[in-house]
């Protein structure tokens, strides 16, 4: 009898957390991810904000496969799953049938509905997300250094929404790049005096679900940083030059960085069930469907809940790795003809990093860090996350360097000329093969 065939939708913490726990277990695994690398999602405002490469936070799924030798990966997007089927459907490939089938698909940005946000906002929960980011703030410094002109139109001003840990950490990191990093570059531009980082949220705190100590602590630090936060504002339009306030306060500028949510993968419907907060998929306690023994599906599309605590876990990449790998264990046991077991999460604390040498850590229980050996907490935990052992050395020399020197180096940006000549001759390339 041929092995069980477990295929695997997304390639993001859960869905790799699975495949590794399934590395010596008598099965075929295909992992299919419409990227041909994994995103370190954690680290993108360092992307963005020019601290780290796209190399240091994205991993080729091939080369991280190269020990898996029953697994295989195709690079593909998912356009639909038929249950009853049991197969997979993607675009421009055949669909492939599954005997187990893993849904990791994840989560994507959630603009509420907000006017013009889909249009002007800059969201940060992809690569390119990040890059496209990355790429306006330079172009915006290099148009104000042409024109100081725009200065009074609010080009100067960096807007972030949404005071969860990634606009805390996206707010800090960006007013290190400026009062750090782009003063230096642009010493005829009046950056320190006039370029300012706005961090907008609507509620009366920052960091919602961590400690109040912790919370504050995080706003005095962004505000040494000279971040401006505005509590309990919300942002209801946004147009390319401004966005107006729910209180109907117009601010001028030219970037609006969204981080204020995430709704689950619309893939989710697919899955017939009702979903619930913010469309995610809730998951019996050994993380299979509901009526689906053979489906999983795991990390930001799953609505899981702790088998101990009975309460629902968040959306985060230690649950999403954990909870894979755990499904990685339950396929294992039935293939061996055993019961699955149900999930229990180990919490071994959250973080946000707010700038060089601050950051907040709460641990479970009762304690919490602050200041340098919450930083170091920080750094400790994501080098340790990181994928390759190279790109985990790259990284270290580079945090270190840029913190030696408060340099940053990866400010080369190809043009939009370039961009679009290199698609246009690989496009060519494989029009010209495809008629050989
Ligand atoms: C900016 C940011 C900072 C964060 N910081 C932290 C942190 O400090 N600590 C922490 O624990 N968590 C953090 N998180 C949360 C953490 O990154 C997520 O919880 C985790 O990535 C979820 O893992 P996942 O596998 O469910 O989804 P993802 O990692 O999102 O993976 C989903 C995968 O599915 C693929 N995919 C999507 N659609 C398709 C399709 N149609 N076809 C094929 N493939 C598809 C995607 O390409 C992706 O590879 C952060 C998240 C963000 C956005």
């Amino acid at each position: 009898m041929s092995e069980p065939h477990v295929v695997i939708v997304g390639g993001g913490f859960a869905g790799l957390g699975v495949m590794q726990k399934l590395t010596d277990v008598p099965v075929k695994i295909t992992l299919i991810d419409q990227n041909n690398y994994h995103t370190f999602q954690p680290l993108l405002y360092q992307l963005a904000t020019n601290e780290l490469d796209a190399n240091q936070v994205g991993f080729p799924m091939r080369e991280m496969m190269h020990r898996q030798d029953n697994a295989l990966f195709h690079q593909a997007r998912v356009t639909d799953i038929d249950l009853d089927k049991k197969a997979v459907l993607l675009e421009n490939m055949e669909p492939i049938v599954y005997d187990y089938l893993v849904v990791g698909l994840g989560a994507v940005v959630n603009f509420y509905g907000t006017k013009g946000a889909e249009d002007y906002a800059y969201p940060l929960y992809t690569m390119r997300d990040a890059l496209l980011l990355k790429a306006h703030i330079n172009r915006v410094l290099e148009a104000v250094d042409k024109n100081p002109a725009l200065i009074d139109e609010g080009a100067l001003n960096f807007c972030v929404v949404g005071g969860g840990p990634t606009g805390v950490e996206t707010a800090g990191a960006l007013s290190e790049l400026l009062h750090a990093v782009a003063d230096k570059d642009y010493p005829n531009l009046p950056i320190n005096e006039q370029a300012q980082v706005i961090l907008f949220e609507a509620g009366p705190k920052l960091l919602g679900p961590f400690k109040p100590k912790l919370q504050k602590y995080a706003k005095k630090a962004l505000e040494k940083l000279d971040v401006t936060v505005r509590l309990e504002e919300g942002v209801s339009e946004i147009t390319p030059t401004s966005i107006t306030l729910r209180s109907g306060e117009v601010v001028k500028t030219h970037t609006l960085v969204w981080g204020a949510g995430v709704q689950a993968h619309p893939l989710a419907k697919s899955l017939g069930v009702e979903q619930v907060r913010g469309g995610r998929i809730p998951v019996e306690l050994d993380l299979s469907l509901n009526g689906r023994p053979e489906v999983f599906v795991v990390g930001d599309i799953a609505l899981i809940t702790d088998a101990k605590t009975k309460k629902p876990l968040p959306q985060l990449g230690s649950v999403a790795q954990q909870a894979g790998r755990h499904v990685g264990k339950n396929i294992e046991r039935l293939v061996g003809g055993k019961p699955t077991e149900p999930f229990e999460y180990l919490d071994k604390g959250t973080m946000a990093a707010i700038g060089r040498g601050a950051a907040v850590v709460q641990m479970p229980g009762h304690g919490s860090m602050t200041g340098h050996a919450a930083w170091l907490a920080w750094l400790g935990v994501h080098v340790a996350l990181l994928a390759g052992g190279e790109e985990k050395s790259s990284t270290i020399v580079d945090w270190g360097w840029n913190i030696l020197t408060q340099k940053r180096g990866k400010r080369i940006m190809l043009t939009d000329e370039d961009f679009e000549a290199a698609i246009k001759t690989s496009e060519k390339r494989e029009s010209t093969q495809g008629n050989e």
